[in-house]
C-alpha cells in the first residue's frame, strides 16, 4: 500500500461524500419549492412564508413516519422505504432529533442499501 493509492482512496471517499451532500441539498431545495408530506403519502403542503416554520407533515402524519421508522429499526421495513422528503428534512423533524434510536433508522442509508443489494442473489 503506497501513499499515493491511499490518497486516491481518500479522494474517492470525499468525492462520494460531496456527491451525497449535493444530492441531499438538491432534494432539500426541491422539497422547499414543492413541499410534500414527509410520511411518504405524497400529500402536498402549503409553502410557508417563513421557511423556519414550514410544515413537514399533513395533519397527524408525523405518527405515520414514526411508525415506519420503528418498522425499519425492527427490520420489518427497508431503509429504502424511508421517504426522500423525510431524509431531506431529517434535521427538522423534532421527534427524530429527540430520539437517538429513531436516528439509527437513517444511518448510512445509501451504503447499507448497496451492501444489502449486492448480497442478494
Ligand atoms: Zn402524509
Amino acid at each position: 500500500m503506497s501513499d499515493s493509492s491511499e490518497q486516491t482512496i481518500e479522494i474517492k471517499k470525499s468525492t462520494a461524500r460531496a456527491a451525497a451532500m449535493a444530492r441531499t441539498w438538491a432534494a432539500r431545495r426541491e422539497w422547499a419549492a414543492n413541499p410534500v408530506c414527509c410520511c411518504g403519502c405524497g400529500g402536498k403542503l402549503a409553502v410557508g412564508k417563513d421557511p423556519e416554520h414550514q410544515r413537514l407533515f399533513c395533519q397527524g402524519h408525523d405518527g405515520r413516519l414514526h411508525k415506519l421508522l420503528r418498522q425499519v429499526l425492527r427490520g420489518e421495513a427497508s431503509r429504502q422505504d424511508i421517504p426522500v422528503a423525510a431524509r431531506a428534512n431529517l434535521a427538522r423533524i423534532k421527534f427524530v432529533q429527540n430520539d437517538r434510536e429513531i436516528q439509527k433508522a437513517f444511518a448510512n442509508p445509501g451504503q447499507q442499501a448497496n451492501r444489502r443489494r449486492k448480497l442478494q442473489p
